[in-house]
Parts: structure tokens; sequence; C-alpha cells
């Protein structure tokens, strides 16, 4: 699912871990589009431009009555999703922009590269990528190279050999196997580096696909997973198929200890330090000590933990099963792992699996999961590249003047707030002023020019880079703060079409993959571009001081600085923006949880009322731009381009399965919702008590 994630990065990593596992190991997140399913207009977006345009919507409708039909009818008549698509909105589209984007240049790429001096990004991603597609060698080669690994691994003879090789899985694969122990910087105090253990990623997305009854499909469709791709590394049919029994037994015993989403999200209940004398107990089949020294990590010192109950479960693992069960586990967890990088026959092994998380009917194509492994494996300068070709500093430059003004008007509004209690305002405008934007890329590039990636060897290349980025992120311990932007591979690098507030680096991150249109657009008017990226830029400020941006402070530190009668003023102030979504029906019979998607709801009403209002500042200052264009004001075009990049298309099925549990609304509610709490709506199409699209002003919902 693509949506504007508010996801914060490195949180997102020790808390929330999504597992990559088999779905997106090389290709992007979102549900992948397939080889050859939709038709072709699907993605060229039903012949109507990527950006604001008056022939999407539907002149015929009462924007009184039905804003949604007004601002984009002919767009939601023309487009049809196919059956086997869950969601078509603006991300999607963006995302098959730079599908195509990338399928230009890293084809250049690797035409130029053997002509670029080594070390250099057009050298790396250029043979990075011409190494992935070369699937005659990767065919001729199959899992050869794995075969030293696994050799490594039946060779372990007890808990010195297990901690050595489970050390050099991790550097070899830059992903934690079986104990996951990285460095991180202190949720409560950010300014330096822990050592954290935490749980690794199961196969497997969620902790339910392997505990609830009505996922029996998804794991059949694992165990098959498993049982092919073990097959097709040489192991005998029947062993591989007891091995994959052996591995979703182990695998679901840990699933079953470990936190609920709910629980995840409990950040000060999660943060826990213990002794490393009690984990090196709790995992004593394996000797932490060795592995520690192995990571040039120091032994003794206290360890964040969050999920210590997994955590134990896997020692208790490691206890009972016998050593030659456990070998065979970590042979399939470095397949698993490594698969992208062999023949692209384990790719296709994992379509079961694929189909059977996502629906997706076929597995994307050679190109994409190339494009998806060079963006993990060297993404700092696959970003560099991207950048030169398709994102200008003029448009850096554009984003940035949006944002100061979007900046400017919350700040305004801050200063005259009149709920929040004294001490809580004074502190809300110091994190605000501490709040880092960056638009587009990072000052800063990660240089990977140490490491050798070679055109004839995509494994060892990938393993080399791996092992790189994994050292990199250990030797962190001990010195001053310092993290990268655009750095997760998963949700900011500059090729990633998202926006996110992280709470724990009280920063914003807005990789130039979303800047294109409809999220912004160089070409197009003031109204436009400050309501959608100035809306979305307000958007994620606004994130800065909801209920989860004020359990941390400005620096970043986990630390609630709000009064209990600031947090009363707050949810009050939130009680009908919950009853309105209460009340809206997302498909027949199934209306939108209110608690659940408030705080995206909240973002939405602040960002469209500071793109409204910071429109109206450059309007004043820019008097020749207050002008009708095709026929709207700039007020009207801003509410009409808010509706436009919310225009979705969903499968009522997805609709159904999202209400529960996304807490980003619908398109269809996001679209007209905001807007209808803002008076400037209502004066801009004339709105008036009797329309459908009235809400009365008692009832209606500012925040910020
Ligand atoms: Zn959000």
């Amino acid at each position: 699912m693509s949506q504007i994630r508010c996801l914060p990065s490195r949180l997102a990593a020790l808390y929330a871990a999504v597992s990559l596992a088999l779905v997106s190991t090389g290709a992007a997140a979102d549900a992948a589009p397939f080889a050859s399913g939709p038709p072709p207009d699907v993605y060229n977006n039903f012949g109507f431009p990527l950006g604001f345009d008056v022939s999407k919507m539907d002149l015929s409708a009462d924007p009184r009555q039905d804003f949604r039909r007004y601002a984009a009818g002919k767009w939601l008549d023309k487009a049809t999703l196919p059956a086997d698509l869950g969601n078509l909105d603006s991300i999607g589209l963006v995302n098959k922009q730079v599908d195509r984007q990338l399928a230009t240049l890293l084809p250049e790429a690797a035409a130029a590269s053997p002509g670029a001096k080594k070390g250099t990004p057009l050298q790396q991603v250029g043979d990075l990528y011409a190494a992935g597609m070369d699937v005659e060698r990767l065919k001729a080669l199959g899992a050869k190279p794995l075969q030293p690994e696994w050799d490594r691994i039946a060779k372990i003879d007890g808990p010195k050999a297990l901690a050595e090789e489970l050390a050099r899985l991790a550097l070899l694969t830059n992903r934690p196997v079986f104990v996951d122990v990285s460095v991180m910087l202190d949720l409560k105090d950010p300014t330096k580096y822990v050592v954290a253990a935490g749980d690794p990623d199961l196969a497997l997305p969620a902790r339910e696909d392997y505990l609830a009854v009505d996922l029996a499909p998804v794991r059949a469709a694992y165990l098959k997973t498993v049982t092919d791709s073990l097959a097709l590394a040489g192991v005998p049919a029947e062993q591989a198929q007891a091995r994959a029994a052996r591995a979703l037994e182990i695998e679901t015993r840990i699933a079953g200890k470990r936190l609920t989403e709910e629980q995840k999200r409990d950040f000060n209940a999660t943060y826990q330090t213990r002794p490393y004398a009690e984990i090196k107990a709790a995992l004593s089949p394996l000797d932490l000590d060795t592995y520690f020294q192995a990571l040039g990590l120091p032994t003794g010192v206290d360890l964040l933990v969050t999920e210590a109950d997994a955590l134990k479960e896997r020692g208790a693992v490691l206890a009972e099963y016998p050593l030659a069960d456990i070998k065979d586990y970590l042979q399939w967890e470095v397949l698993r792992l490594m698969s992208p990088y062999l023949s692209p026959a384990f790719v296709e092994a994992q379509a079961p699996l694929t189909r059977a998380l996502t629906g997706q009917a076929e597995m994307p194509k050679r190109e994409k999961v190339v494009a998806g492994s060079v963006a993990h494996g060297v993404g700092h300068a696959l970003g560099q590249l991207y950048v030169e070709r398709y994102f200008s500093a003029q448009s850096r430059a554009d984003a940035e003047a949006v944002l100061a003004n979007v900046r400017a008007e919350l700040r305004q509004r801050l200063e005259q707030n009149t709920w929040l209690s004294a001490p809580t305002k004074s502190y809300a405008l110091e994190k605000f002023d501490k709040i880092k934007i960056v638009v587009g890329y990072p000052d800063k590039w990660i240089d990977y020019s140490p490491v050798d990636v070679r055109r004839d060897d995509y494994y060892g290349s990938i393993t080399r880079l791996n092992e790189f980025s994994r050292r990199r992120m250990l030797s962190r311990l001990g010195t001053p703060s310092a993290p990268d932007r655009f750095a997760d591979p998963d949700h900011t690098l500059p090729t990633i079409v998202n926006a996110g507030y992280s709470p724990d680096m009280n920063g914003i991150e807005i990789p130039a993959a979303i800047l294109q249109p409809p999220f912004y657009d160089p070409k197009a008017d003031a109204a436009v571009n400050y309501c959608t990226l100035g809306a979305v830029i307000g958007h994620e400020l606004t994130h800065s001081l909801d209920s989860l941006g004020r359990l941390f402070d400005a620096n970043g530190a986990l630390r609630d600085w709000w009064t209990p009668a600031d947090i009363a003023a707050f949810d009050e102030r939130s009680k009908n923006l919950i009853a309105q979504a209460d009340a809206y029906e997302v498909v027949p019979g199934v209306h939108l949880n209110g608690r659940l998607s408030s705080g995206e709801n909240l973002a939405d009403l602040g960002g469209v009322m500071l793109g409204y209002n910071a429109l109206q500042t450059h309007l004043k200052a820019n008097p020749d731009d207050d002008r009708k264009i095709d026929g709207f004001t700039p007020q009207q075009r801003c509410f009409l381009a808010w509706a436009q990049v919310w225009a979705e298309k969903s499968q009522p099925e997805l609709l159904r399965t999202l209400a529960a549990s996304d807490p980003h609304p619908p398109g269809s509610y996001r679209m007209v919702a905001p807007a209808r709490n803002h008076p400037g709506f209502y004066e801009a199409f004339g709105i008036r008590l009797g329309d459908k699209m009235w809400i009365d002003p008692k009832d209606r919902v500012t925040m910020w």
C-alpha cells in the first residue's frame, strides 16, 4: 500500500519493523505492479496528465453538493482498476513515473560505467545494475555463490562457532540473522549512540501471518516457497519439506512472543535497558562475547532491548533444538536473504508467497527487482545520478520557498494559540524552530567508493556493500551523533516517493522523487503548488505536535512535554473530527474508524489550512498571481488541486481491510474532509446551509 507514510524511519526499523523478507527483497515495498497485468493506460493515467488539470473535473457536478465529483469526476469515471490491482492513487502513479525514470537511467549508466572511474557513482550504479541484469551468468552460477556460507554453517560445532558465523552472516547480508545487535541513537538521549539488541524480522511480515487462523493460506504459501527454494539449492525434496516445516515451527514460536503492533507504539513501555549479562544468559547456546567481538563491539555494555520475550524465546529455540536443525534453519535464512542475488529462479520461487501476501498476480520484471537491489546497495550513489537527471536546483529552491512560507504560517499561528498552557506553548515554539527540513537529497552523500563493485560479480559486490554498510553503522558507537539523511532504503532515499516526519530526529525529509506532479509541479501556478506540496509539508509539520510528536522533545529525545490539561484540550478539539470520520461510510456497511485515523485527519486538516493560508500570504506579496486561470480563482484551484491529488481507485475488499488497520483514511475521504472544516472552502464555492458539503461552523474543527 502506498500512502504518504509518516513513519519515523529509524523508529520504524526498531519498533515497528515490517519484514522486508521475501516480498520486497530488491523491489520497492509498495504493492509492486505486474510484469504484464494491467493495461498500459492504467499507468499512463488513462490519458490524463499527472499534474493538476481541469480536464479531470466534472463541471456538470455541483461543487456544493458533491465536491469530489466536481474536482475529479472525469478521472474517476475513466480510471478503471484491473481486478488484480488493489489500489491506484497518485503515489502509485508517481511510483510508476519513477520506475520509468529508473528504467531509462539505469541501462544508460550500465552502458557508460565501463568507461567511468572506479568508485564513482556512475561506475558503481552502472556496474551493479549490469551485474544484476547478467541473467545468463547468474543462471550458470545457480546457488554456487552461497555454497561457502552453507559449508561454514554446516561446520558449526558449538557456541563459539555459532557466534562467529552469525556475526559473519550479519555483515554479509547487512541484516540481522537470528540475533539483531545494532548501534543506534539513544531514544532518550539522541546525542549518543547505544547498542541495541532487537529481534530480527521474520520471513512473514506480520506477527498475525504466523498466528491468525484465517491466514493459513499465507503459511501454506510460505512452506511452498521454502521447499522450492531449498530444492533449487540442491536439497533433496523430502528433506526440503521437513526443513520448511521446521522453519515455520521455529518462527511461529518466536512470533508468538513478539509485541503486537499496538504494544510497539508504546515507546515508553518498550524502551528498556537490560544488563549485558542478562541477555548473554538468555542466549547462552550462543557465545555472545565472541559475537560482539566479531562485530567490533565492546562486551558488557548495557543493551537497549525492545523485544525481550522474543529474544528469550530465541535462546530457548537454540537450547531445545538439535544443532543440526539450527544449522538447517540458518542455511534457509541466508538463502532467503541472499536469493535476489542468485539465479532469477530463486526470485521466481517466491511467487506463491508474494501472491498470498499481496494478491500480486505476477512477479515484477527483472529490471525492477534489480533497480530495487541497486537502491538497497548503493542508494546514495543512485540518488546522486537521479537528482542530476531529474531534479533541478531550481526545483529544490522553489520547493524550499513554499516550505518556508508554510512554516512561517504555522509559527505565527502557534504564537497566537490560545488553548495550550503557557509553558507548553513556549516549548512548542522552541521545538518548532528546531525542526530540520531537508528537501530532495542530503547535503552529504554516503561515499561507497572503498567498496569494490564489479560488473562480473553480483553476489560478491552486494556482500561487500553489505559489509561496508553494516560496519559503518556499528562504528558509530562512541562517536558524536551524526544521522544520515535520506538514507533509509525503505522510506527516505531520494528515489522513494514519500515524505515523512521523524520525531526522533525532529526532522522532515522530502525525497526528490515526490517532488514531481501532482505533488509538485514547477510549471504550475502558486495555488496548485501551495495546496499540494505546501499542504503535504503542512501535514508533516503538524505531526511534530500531535499525539505521537509530543512524546519527543525538540532534540528528538523521548520525553513527553505536554501537561494533562494540554492533552485534554487537544482531545476536546479532536472530538468533532473523530465524529466526522466515524460517520463516513468507506464502503457500504463499513465506517471509517475516527479514533484510528484522527492523527492523519488532523494532519490533513492542518496541511490544507496551512497551504491555503500561506497561499493567501503569497498572493498579497505577488498580486500578479491573484488571477483566474482556466476560469478558476487561486482559492478555488487550491481546494481542487488538493482533491485531485487524493483521487484514487481501490478495491472494496482493500478499503474494508484498511478501514480497520490503516491510520490513513482512504483518498475519497481525504479529498474533501479537510476542506469542509476550512472557511475558505465555503467562500470559494459559495457553499451554504442546506448544501451537502456544509458543516455547521460550530462543528468545524481547527486545531492549530
Ligand atoms: Zn501523516
